[in-house]
């Protein structure tokens, strides 16, 4: 067990809550700056800690919303910053409508890496409520949101988040720079989504790539004929594997698919 004490506050640090603490101010300068954020915007920190990020961010934006899980950081938060609305809780559980009644958010974090997959998925599922969303995960994971066709890296994540969000790979930031120190390098990513939606059934979408990716190894006429009437969709096309396909490609052939009941 490693414990972590920061201004008379100390923890137990919790590898559940993916608590790895950033100790780099350049770092968490460079990732206020990149994200844009505005005094006006109403942004929403997710998993502030001991406030390495949300010391750099209040230095423009003196009022935003924080949601911490860990009953001691969030009690440190409330006393170090009391001029911030702290959530004592799940990100995961949080309300977003209730935080968007205004404006849409402006997400920033340093997330934790053990829930990094819930949390961009759930962003995703609310793409309509944020404007943007700058967030540090494992590097590994950024690689697989920002993967091109062809590659090893590019499957449902990729997919599901670039058909509707505009996605950036920011900067690399090496482990040394955490406290305790991971395991892995990270990377600081930027999603914005995007102002026109690809296409209405979007819940049919995310079934039909769970589909298409289901086996990667297999064609996407494989992978579909149970589920989809492929009749409309031509020999060549379906030869092909998912992973072959932009998401453009991706896109049309959802189209021209009709669900078999
Ligand atoms: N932003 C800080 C801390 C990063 S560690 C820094 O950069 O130093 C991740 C933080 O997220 C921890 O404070 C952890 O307690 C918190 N956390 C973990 N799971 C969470 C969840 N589901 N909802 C909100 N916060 C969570």
């Amino acid at each position: 067990m490693i414990n972590i004490e920061y201004k008379h506050t100390e923890i137990a640090v919790k590898k559940k809550l993916g608590q790895n603490f950033l100790t780099d101010r350049n770092i968490t300068k460079k990732i206020v700056i990149l994200s844009g954020a505005k005094a006006e915007d109403n942004i929403l920190e997710i998993g502030p800690g001991f406030g390495a990020l949300t010391r750099d961010l209040i230095a423009c934006c003196p009022r935003f919303t924080v949601v911490e899980k860990d009953p001691k950081l969030a009690a440190f938060i409330c006393s170090e910053y009391p001029q911030l609305t702290l959530i004592e809780g799940d990100f995961l559980q949080t309300d977003l409508e209730i935080l968007t009644k205004e404006r849409p958010l402006t997400v920033l974090g340093n997330i934790p890496y053990s829930i990094t997959s819930p949390i961009l998925f759930r962003l995703l599922e609310h793409r309509h409520l944020f404007l943007s969303a700058t967030l540090m995960m494992q590097h590994e994971v950024a690689m697989r949101l920002v993967a091109k066709p062809g590659t090893k890296e590019y499957g449902i994540l990729a997919v599901q988040m670039q058909a509707f969000c505009d996605v950036h790979y920011l900067f690399k930031v090496g482990r040394k720079v955490f406290r305790p120190q991971p395991k892995v390098d990270s990377a600081v990513i930027q999603i914005r989504p995007k102002k026109e939606e690809p296409m209405e059934d979007s819940e049919g979408f995310r079934k039909f790539v769970r589909a298409a990716f289901h086996q990667r190894r297999k064609t996407l006429l494989n992978n579909l004929k149970e589920l989809y009437n492929v009749d409309s969709v031509g020999r060549n096309t379906l030869q092909r594997r998912a992973e072959a396909l932009s998401i453009h490609e991706l896109v049309q052939l959802f189209a021209a698919l009709k669900p078999l009941l």
